[in-house]
């Protein structure tokens, strides 16, 4: 980035506008158009023997055991908060109720005042720290958009959690485990993955989607910090890498066992091509506008390509 002061306040004002745009572009084809805020009631639908969603913005994870029920993100505002953790009450067997969040923005984290007093809120150190640095920013900014948006996001503060770790942890919920691991930068700073077995459910965050172009919303977000985790994910260098049989992403489509392998195909070879009209000397806007072209005509089914530019520009960024 350029040294520049009014360069600087440029880049940050447009990187702004590019994460304002991005929100909407992350949404699956069916659903864009003025997104539901408010989450469905009474539609669950079940993943795997344990883990049931409430498919909106965004898709909620409900994890269910004998003893304990893990929520999984927490929808826009404490209302929704409050309608994801009905929901939740409704599938429950055990009294515990825990509450994690796969990153810090506000659709994922700042429901948590519509959850009960008493539920466990647990979360890893890098995402706490993140959303105590720039969570109310990120809510006045969700606020901004629209009436809507402000009135569901009206008086939203962020308690202290009661469980932070470092890389993982495991909660037994009675019959079935959540493993909750953070591997690193990727969509943002503090982006977790919920393992769940014996499902052999992965719950995804933004990490892992169905189809849709990468989403680098501002500087906390990292094109190659990503590329690794799908990599790791994937297993590269394991002889018998894990793979999961259900995907459920926070913006798109549950999906199968191949959602980790063609996410890290295209993010590889996005990162890849750019760097490499990089090498050959093109201008980041040049290569930007060649690889929108370019996987527009090859990835027809996938959404959020118009962030193509963004994205090249992250990749010359990150690789001076
Ligand atoms: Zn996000």
């Amino acid at each position: 980035m350029s040294s520049n002061p009014l360069a600087n306040h440029v880049m940050r004002t447009s990187l702004w506008i590019i994460a304002a745009l991005f929100v909407w572009s992350a949404l699956p084809a069916a659903a864009q158009g003025p997104p539901n805020l408010t989450l469905p009631e009474n539609q669950v639908t079940q993943i795997s023997d344990h883990v049931w969603a409430i498919m909106g913005f965004p898709n909620i994870g409900i994890v269910v055991g004998e003893r304990g029920t893990l929520v999984v993100d927490t929808g826009l505002g404490p209302r929704n908060g409050a309608i994801a953790a009905r929901e939740a009450q409704k599938l429950a067997k055990g009294p515990l109720l825990y509450l994690t969040t796969t990153h810090y923005h506000p659709e994922h984290a700042a429901g948590e005042g519509g959850f009960p007093a008493n539920t466990i809120i647990a979360r890893p150190i890098a995402q706490q720290r993140e959303l105590e640095e720039k969570g109310m920013q990120f809510v006045e900014m969700f606020s901004s958009r629209s009436p809507q948006m402000k009135e569901l996001l009206a008086g939203v503060k962020f308690r202290a959690p009661d469980i932070v770790f470092d890389k993982e942890m495991t909660i037994d919920l009675g019959g079935v485990t959540a493993r909750l691991f953070w591997m690193g930068q990727a969509h943002t700073k503090g982006d977790e993955l919920i393992d769940v077995e014996p499902d052999s459910t992965l719950i995804s965050g933004d990490v892992v989607q169905n189809k849709v172009a990468p989403n680098l919303p501002d500087d906390n977000a990292s094109m190659k910090g990503w590329v690794e985790i799908l990599g790791k994910l994937r297993g590269d260098g394991w002889l018998q890498p894990k793979v999961w049989q259900h995907v459920l992403p926070d913006h798109s489509a549950p999906g199968g066992s191949m959602l980790v392998e063609i996410n890290c195909d295209f993010f590889s070879l996005l990162q890849a091509r750019a760097l490499e009209l990089k090498k050959q000397g093109k201008s980041a806007d040049e290569a930007g506008q060649t690889l929108l072209a370019e996987f527009k005509a090859k990835f027809r089914d996938w959404s959020g390509l118009n962030a193509i530019p963004n994205i090249v520009n992250h990749v010359y960024a990150e690789n001076p």
